[in-house]
């Protein structure tokens, strides 16, 4: 009898593992990886002081900085220096003041995000931007999203930071995020000019790797939509963890070798 060869869970455990030893960059994402319901997922804490320095943190949290996200992560235990954290949010606005300089923007996003804007040199206008940008936004009301939809309309693009529609709240039920804003506007224009920066598109990926190579990183996440496809659409190896059935472990625990 002929056994087939198929790749077992153990198979994959070990090549992840080996992967993440030659990595030169070990790319990982942050919620149901490292942090779920603000408490650290098994094996985080080991995890961040085994891969140090060669450790980037992305994720498509759009409403926080990375300064504030890396005091969050302090509090929890995880050292990661703001400089090693991509957020979607500073992404779209890193993406607006490298694509569209000396521009003004329209924006939906949380104050720490608008003060981050201003700070980069963006200006914030009421009317008549030059430029949209939607980040998660909770407290957007319906006059904010009528000048969006006029803005875009009128053939401003639209920075989007990130795709996801919504977020589990600690009970599982879902929390609005960008993606639902980014819906109601497709749903009054539809052909506006968008971009979105967050995974799984490429920028996210490109500004985490910095000089790196693709093929000299390694992506871990637990969305194969956000996480896994995004990183192999560019080259770069992904590992998939959390619960789902494709997924090679549980938990970053798994992956660590002592
Ligand atoms: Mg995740």
């Amino acid at each position: 009898m002929i056994t087939p060869l198929v790749a077992t869970r153990g198979d994959s455990l070990a090549t992840a593992r080996a992967q993440l030893d030659r990595a030169k960059l070990v790319l990982c994402d942050v919620d149901g990886c490292l942090v779920e319901s603000d408490a650290l997922c098994p094996g985080a804490a080991a995890f961040v002081a085994q891969h140090g320095e060669r450790l980037r943190l992305v994720t498509n949290n759009s409403t926080m900085t990375a300064a504030a996200f890396s005091t969050y992560l302090d509090t929890l235990g995880l050292e990661v220096p703001a400089a090693r954290c991509f957020l979607a949010g500073e992404v779209a606005l890193a993406h607006v003041r490298d694509h569209h300089p000396n521009t003004t923007i329209l924006i939906a996003a949380s104050p720490a995000i608008r003060q981050r804007a201003e700070a980069l040199g963006l200006h914030l206008a009421g009317s008549k931007p030059d430029v949209v940008v939607l980040c998660n936004d909770p407290t957007l009301d319906i006059e904010r999203l009528q000048q969006i939809v006029t803005a875009a309309h009128s053939g401003a693009p639209v920075i989007v930071a990130n795709p996801d529609r919504w977020r589990p709240d600690r009970g599982g039920a879902p929390l609005i995020e960008t993606g639902t804003i980014l819906a109601a506007l497709r749903a009054a224009v539809t052909n506006a000019n968008i971009t979105i920066v967050g995974k799984p598109s490429r920028e996210m990926f490109h500004r985490a790797l910095e000089d790196v190579a693709p093929a000299d990183a390694v992506m871990i996440g637990d969305n194969r939509e956000t996480d896994i496809i995004g990183a192999e659409t560019l080259g770069i190896a992904a590992i998939h963890i959390g619960r789902s059935r494709e997924a090679i472990a549980a938990h970053l625990l798994d992956l660590m070798t002592w």
